[in-house]
């Protein structure tokens, strides 16, 4: 039986995680060690030290590669240090063209650690293909996209941007973190590189921050490559609980999608809500599209709120089971203030989000407790 003709709920539980060779034990230990004994000088099991290669970070890299249908995958300690290695495969002078909305750490990291070493970095609503036409340069190396968006949940013809960045010798980069491999897998639609913030639905409980690259083999030996040089690897019990939240991805975006449809609807309809941002709506921009190129639209919605800055802050303050928090994507429901929170770091840049807006992750708890919540939390 080849694992590749499995389906993604089976691989999730299978690839990579064969019983311990040593004890049967039918979950891959946490190897916690920092070093491998060699039998001679050289002569190892294909583990030396414990940046370098570590048995339980395999098993996690080898499944994530399997859900996202690419040769290889690198993992690190967070998703902000995946990205890093992605942009350190580039020379000073290079060009990235990166969606308008990205996450707001992405946009700094690019602008304020990489812009110091001579990357040159372009916001773009990549929504207008025109517009990304006429950014793109000579030295333009990466189209950085992120669908859905965050927070604005906008939507982005993946295939067409891929297409783009080949015409013009520029690779793909998509940030699957919100629609994870269970709604969308970008390889299929041409992209280049997957990165994710594992700390996010692949981990699923908001107990671990770790990151990931997938991508095709030659790529991934030069990210591996700084995997190591660098170091930003993530802990073997990091990768342990990571891969264990991975096991229920599946099941857990289907509830997800579920909860948030519904409570998009809901909120849609509600008299203190001037705007809903959420992909399962029929009448949101990107709907026809994402349901194009995705199997659910996610957990994730944003909503300005009537009243401005203020009744927005306040909301977030009077929910209980959505704790006011920043990240996304664990079981338990969040809620939060972009521009005051993750999105405080593009104040005054292009990047900027409305100040009236909540942003929402929809957890997997019942569906009715949540609408009440949010229900007493608007009233
Ligand atoms: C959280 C997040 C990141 C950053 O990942 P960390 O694990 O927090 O470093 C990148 N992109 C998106 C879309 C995110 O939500």
């Amino acid at each position: 039986m080849a694992m590749d003709d499995l389906h993604l709920e089976t691989r999730a539980i299978h690839v990579g995680q064969e019983p311990d060779p040593a004890t049967g034990a039918v979950v891959v230990p946490i190897y916690q060690t920092s070093t491998f004994a060699q039998s001679a000088p050289g002569q190892h099991t294909g583990y030396e030290y414990a940046r370098t290669g570590n048995p339980t970070r395999t098993a996690l890299q080898t499944c994530l590669a399997s859900l996202e249908g690419t040769d290889a995958a690198v993992a690190f300690a967070s998703g902000l240090a995946a990205e890093d290695a992605i942009l350190r495969l580039l020379d000073p002078g290079d060009h990235v063209i990166m969606a308008d909305d990205v996450y707001g750490g992405t946009w700094r990291q690019i602008t304020r650690v990489h812009g110091r070493f001579g990357i040159q970095v372009s916001a773009v609503d990549l929504r207008d293909l025109d517009a990304v036409r006429a950014a793109i340069r000579p030295t333009t190396r990466y189209l950085w996209a992120e669908s859905p968006s965050n927070p604005m949940l906008k939507i982005l013809d993946l295939a067409a941007l891929a297409q783009l960045g080949r015409d013009h010798g520029a690779r793909l980069v998509v940030d699957n973190t919100f629609a994870t491999p269970a709604l969308q897998q970008p390889t299929s639609l041409g992209a280049d590189l997957i990165v994710h913030s594992t700390t996010k639905y692949l981990g699923g409980h908001s107990d671990v921050v770790g990151g990931v690259v997938c991508t095709d083999a030659a790529t991934a030996a030069d990210l591996a490559f700084l995997q190591n040089a660098v170091g930003a690897v993530p802990g073997p019990f990091d990768n342990f609980l990571t891969l264990r939240g991975v096991k229920t991805l599946g099941l857990r975006m289907q509830r997800h999608c579920a909860n948030a449809q519904r409570i998009a609807t809901w909120l849609d309809e509600h008299p203190r809500v001037s705007a809903v941002h959420y992909p399962g709506l029929p009448d949101d921009p990107g709907h026809a599209l994402a349901a194009t190129q995705m199997t659910g639209f996610g957990g994730m919605i944003s909503l300005r709120v009537a009243g401005g800055r203020a009744a927005a802050e306040h909301m977030c303050t009077q929910t209980r089971l959505f704790f006011l928090a920043e990240s996304l994507g664990g079981v338990e429901s969040l809620i939060e203030h972009p521009g005051i929170m993750t999105h405080a770091s593009v104040a005054g840049t292009a990047l900027e989000v409305p100040d009236d807006l909540v942003r929402l992750s929809v957890g997997i708890e019942h569906v009715d407790d949540l609408l009440a919540d949010l229900e007493r939390a608007l009233g």
